[in-house]
């Protein structure tokens, strides 16, 4: 028996899998899908078996056999290995890729390097004996003296010692050793015999005649005696006890239940709703809802009974939900309805939490995950209903390959299963309310709050009224009352500034006035080095004005606030308010996130002041005022996207105020008041945003009428990524057809990241048959010629930001 298997040496530029003969006795184990060590080169790696087949084209003699079968059942199921496959065509990333980013980090390969210690008494340098210390297998990261270093090459070259590379299990299974007592017969015989010197093991054999026939974790065991684990050794080899290890799951922090009380009655249009996804899950049929629903109209409630309505029937559920921040609450809602059939899944559990959490899945003993982005590859093998909520979050686009969109993966694995999915948002993407209006998708709209709040009251606040008043502070005059009258009330109070996305841009604070590229109708980025603005689609570049082009004012310049600032300027103008920030700073600890909600929740900060991360999912009945600090960091970001992101962001902080019994207010600042983006806001009126930002996006070709592929090149040498990408680009143009628009190439927002030089090129296309050839065969050059030149190229279809 021959086994295909793709191995993991990304380095290498040849993408397909080698042949290895399966040894007999793996022979009826071994499965498409299996994990396993096989030889490579010098070294022993992990590798996936994805194919199996009696014979092999590799001459027998040169034919090498697999080394070990790592787990007992396959990692991948066939469903799992075909999606890979497709991941990897349709992102244009090595299948290696696509196979490990279904797993979780714990289980991908990954190698370490060790000093093998051949013949260790020929050893002669004290520093490197006293270093070894009888080990003769020591990681070579531990060595981190340059003398030890020289001296272990010098034994090296003599073939003293080896360097060899192995596997190391990052995270291995967590294990508990426990435990048996004999009856208190065997003990009392077993006493009998104990020598009168051993005194210790005659006190531990009392003690275990008081316990007989239990069983207990041998930690406790010896703490509760205060004897040492050599006394329990000796006493187990005699047999006055047997010892176990016992697999066991790291539990990720209990949930908190919120105690969401269940609605016994649907309103209409969530009934309607619910019955059309039902309807498609009775009929085994593969269709996509976009569930479009203001926030805190019952879209969760109808995820929820849909996930019931197939667990009834004995199938999955994968829920997506875009951020951590979002997961505890969002968690508990699920716990509570379905208790530990949940399994959760979020980039703030440790690689082994996750890893239990995985296997907990694999075997079936849970139904639902609820997770971020990479719980979309559950390893279930009967989903029923698949939920992306919160459907237009960039996060659910992996920026890292294989860069995949978790949307079209749900849709894959939905049309294996025919199953239903439900994507839902208050302000979906573009491109998928387009969609649904063509019909791909099938629209579910609810249009009312599920209680009948009415929805906050906002006002835009002109910010360039308050500099003509002499107000140079973040705060206008009008939030800073509303502030201090919550204060008063003892209400609770979000602030909320938008991180600057990493690019800045210039706008004059007179007339609000950004600027922006002719070409292209995004804001220009503002580079310190030479003081200029450039558009990095095109590569249009011009000088910083000295004064505002439409009103000639001077105070034109580059705008940038962060929340460090934000808290000082709180901290100066409410010296008694109690604030919590919350930004990537203050979340960088695990489970950061969750107590600072919690903090928030049980009322021990009157404001919290964040960035994004707090702009959704919180529900706290508290909450009745409602501060943007700055619209326009994200309105003028360098990204056609930008007014969308705006409108997404403003109509979710909104949603934060007035969830509850108490009236919430809203605060939106900004020197573009008149901006349709922030108009909308407003009101929420998603349709019309729609309508008019389709029309700007049609002006200028951008998405959802024409895709988008975007091409980045660095290097440290920036003339040599200004060759490559205008190389690069050329040969794109004279292979793809006239009608596709190719721009650039340019230096990107962020022109030089860790001393490297960026540039890209842009792609814009309506229907492009030869783009995936074209760009497959630039990626071959790339991989067998430039990388070696030290260029670093990705390619990514459709992109989420730009
Ligand atoms: P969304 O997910 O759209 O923000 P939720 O499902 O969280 O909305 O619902 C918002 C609030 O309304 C929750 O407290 C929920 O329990 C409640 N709710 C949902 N549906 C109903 C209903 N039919 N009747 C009464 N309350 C409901
Ligand atoms: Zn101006
Ligand atoms: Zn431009």
């Amino acid at each position: 028996m021959i086994a295909e298997i793709i191995v993991d040496v990304s380095a290498y530029p040849i993408d397909r899998p080698f042949d290895y003969g399966v040894p007999q006795h793996l022979e009826a184990v071994i499965e498409c899908g299996s994990r396993v060590k096989v030889p490579f080169g010098p070294r022993k790696i992990i590798g996936y078996v994805t194919g199996l087949k009696d014979e092999s084209e590799v001459d027998e003699g040169k034919l090498k056999q697999i080394d070990e079968l790592i787990d007992l059942e396959p990692v991948f199921s066939s469903e799992l290995l075909t999606l890979s496959k497709r991941l990897a065509r349709e992102t244009l990333s090595y299948e290696i890729d696509a196979l490990q980013v279904m797993l979780p980090a714990a289980m991908r390969a990954k190698y370490e390097k060790f000093i093998i210690v051949k013949e260790p008494e020929k050893i002669e340098d004290a520093g490197l004996m006293a270093f070894f210390n009888g080990r003769t297998r020591v990681p070579l990261k531990q060595v981190t003296d340059s003398n030890l270093l020289k001296a272990i090459k010098i034994y090296a070259d003599k073939g003293i010692v080896t360097v060899d590379t192995a596997i190391s299990q990052q995270t291995k299974v967590k294990k508990v050793r426990t435990v048996r007592i004999m009856d208190a017969s065997t003990l009392t015989e077993l006493e009998k015999a104990i020598h009168p010197n051993a005194k210790k093991q005659a006190e531990m054999i009392k003690w275990m005649l008081g316990h007989a026939g239990k069983t207990m974790e041998a930690a406790k065991l010896l703490n509760e005696t205060g004897l040492t684990n050599t006394v329990l050794k000796a006493l187990i080899e005699k047999g006055a006890a047997s010892e176990r290890h016992e697999e066991i799951y790291r539990e990720p922090d209990a949930p908190r239940l919120l105690d969401t009380p269940i609605p016994l009655q649907l309103t209409d249009e969530q009934q309607k709703a619910l019955k059309a996804v039902n309807e498609a899950s009775d009929k085994d049929k593969a269709e996509t809802f976009l569930l479009h629903g203001v926030t805190g109209s019952g879209k969760t409630e109808i995820y929820l009974r849909a996930i019931k309505h197939v667990l009834d029937k004995g199938k999955e559920a994968i829920v997506l939900v875009p951020e951590i921040s979002l997961t505890p609450q969002m968690t508990s809602r699920f716990q509570e309805r379905f208790g530990s059939l949940v399994a959760v899944m979020h980039s703030g559990l440790s690689a082994g939490e996750k890893y239990d959490e995985w296997r907990k899945i694999h075997r079936r003993e849970v139904k639902v995950v609820v997770g971020a982005r990479s719980a979309i590859f559950a390893p279930f093998e009967n989903v029923g209903i698949i939920i992306l909520d919160e459907e237009h979050e960039s996060t659910y686009k992996q920026d890292d390959t294989p860069r995949y969109h978790a949307r079209d993966v749900a849709i894959w694995r939905s049309e294996f299963y025919g199953c239903p999915v439900i994507l839902g948002s208050a302000t979906p993407s573009l491109e998928s309310y387009a969609r649904a209006t063509k019909g791909v998708y099938t629209l579910l709209e609810l249009s009312r709050r599920a209680k009948n709040q009415s929805l906050p009251a906002v006002t835009v606040v002109d910010m360039r009224d308050e500099l003509k008043e002499g107000n140079r502070s973040m705060f206008s005059v009008q939030l800073a009352d509303a502030v201090q009258k919550r204060l008063d009330k003892k209400e609770q109070i979000v602030l909320f500034l938008n991180k600057r996305g990493f690019s800045s841009f210039v706008l004059c604070r007179d007339c609000g006035t950004v600027v922006e590229c002719p070409n292209c109708d995004i804001s220009l980025t503002y580079h310190r080095a030479n003081e200029s603005l450039k558009c990095h689609y095109c590569g249009h570049e011009e000088a910083v004005p000295l004064d505002c082009p439409e009103c000639e004012s001077e105070h034109i310049r580059f705008f940038g606030t962060g929340t460090q600032k934000a808290e000082e300027e709180i901290s100066k103008l409410f010296p008694e308010a109690r604030v919590i920030r919350m930004d990537v700073d203050t979340t960088r600890q695990k489970g950061a996130h969750e107590r600072l909600l919690r903090q928030f929740s049980e009322g021990k900060a009157d404001i919290l002041l964040g960035t994004q991360m707090i702009a959704k999912g919180l529900d706290f009945p508290n909450i009745t005022l409602v501060g943007v600090l700055a619209a326009d960091t994200t309105l003028h970001l360098a990204d056609f996207r930008a007014a969308e992101k705006t409108f997404q962001l403003m109509t979710q902080v909104s949603g934060r105020a007035g969830r509850h019994e108490l009236a919430g207010e809203v605060f939106i600042q900004t020197y573009s008041p008149e901006h349709y983006a922030i108009e909308l806001a407003k009101t929420q009126h998603y349709e019309t945003f729609y309508n008019l930002e389709m029309l700007a996006r049609k002006q200028y070709g951008y998405p959802p009428f024409f895709y988008i592929t975007l091409i980045q090149f660095s290097h440290e040498d920036l003339l040599k990524v200004a060759d490559f990408a205008d190389k690069a680009t050329r040969f794109m143009k004279s292979n793809l057809s006239q009608d596709t628009v190719i721009i650039g190439p340019a230096a990107a927002a962020i022109s030089r990241v860790n001393n490297r030089y960026r540039y890209q090129c842009l792609i814009k296309y309506k229907k492009e048959p030869k783009l995936i050839e074209t760009l497959q065969q630039l990626i071959k050059m790339y991989r067998t010629n430039w990388l070696k030149e030290g260029l670093l190229m990705t390619v990514d279809m459709e992109p989420a930001s730009i």
